[in-house]
């Protein structure tokens, strides 16, 4: 059957936006989008029908597009993405797009990326700043691992790993800028138990607390890390940047600020330190 015809019925059958069935059938057929428009008399094999529907039952299944595609975009560049890691938000853009303003002024800048993930903050700063040295950690050794390939995948030699659970494992040094985007989830939010959250590792989500465990963590463990006149910048929940820039000021940062997302949350908060 031609191509146009295998996705009109799929589609029509699955119930799944077009989008995502053709994203799905471009995933087995290892051909881009506009390829398939191109070529959409393009006969495809029995077996290859049965790829896409097994693809198909767990988009239906509820898995989250990047965990099946394997890959996400994250500030006009394509990461690897898996289970063991959190799946790159574009909210997160913002924490990248601070610490690139932060890095251009100081383009030697040591950078630490606390929690790294999937890896695509410290990689997206080693990237768009080619000057920066980026000290990547994670709990997880399974992250680290993906965000090692991601690092490869982007030519970002700059940016070093090291299993760490938060400061725990970094040997003293002074960083010139500090960014992290913590679980920061209520333990008992049902959000999650919704949507792709229920298929993302929990311990990226959440602190098995009241949300502000970790930044808590983060933000009395800053102190001994920064240099003089270094920032700290941390992602936060819709309604915590309050409480986040409370504690920041309290153990001594100066111009403590929240920023908004696109869509106009208070998404990160942070400040200065000056010894
Ligand atoms: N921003 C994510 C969400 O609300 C949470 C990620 C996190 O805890 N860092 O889905």
């Amino acid at each position: 059957m031609a191509l146009a015809i295998t996705i009109e019925s799929l589609t029509r059958n699955s119930g799944l936006p077009p989008l995502e069935t053709r994203m799905l059938i471009g995933q087995i057929l290892k051909v881009s989008r506009s390829w398939m428009i191109a070529h959409d008399r393009e006969p495809l094999t029995d077996e290859q029908v049965v790829q896409i529907r097994a693809l198909i039952e767990r988009r239906l299944g509820g898995e989250p597009m990047a965990y099946i595609m394997g890959e996400r975009e994250f500030m006009g560049l394509t990461f690897e993405t898996s289970p063991a890691a959190l799946i790159p938000r574009p909210e997160t853009e913002l924490l990248v797009e601070t610490a690139i303003d932060y890095v251009r002024e100081n383009p030697r800048a040591n950078v630490l990326d606390l929690g790294t993930g999937t890896g695509v903050i410290a990689v997206s700063i080693a990237r768009f700043c080619p000057g920066a040295l980026v000290l990547a950690t994670d709990k997880s050794p399974d992250a680290l691992a993906l965000a090692r390939r991601n690092a490869e995948k982007h030519r970002t030699a700059q940016v070093r790993f090291l299993e760490s659970d938060w400061f725990e494992g970094i040997p003293p040094q002074a960083f010139d800028l500090i960014v992290a985007n913590p679980p920061y989830i209520r333990r008992h939010d049902p959000h999650l138990q919704q949507g792709d959250l229920r298929f993302e590792p929990p311990m990226a989500l959440t602190d098995y607390s009241d949300g502000l465990a970790a930044i808590r963590r983060i933000i009395a463990g800053s102190r001994s890390y920064l240099a003089s006149g270094g920032q700290m910048w941390i992602e936060h929940g819709w309604d915590q940047a309050e409480h986040v820039r409370y504690m920041l000021a309290k153990v001594g940062f100066t111009q403590v600020e929240s920023r908004n997302d696109l869509s106009g949350i208070e998404r990160i908060s942070g400040g200065c330190f000056t010894i």
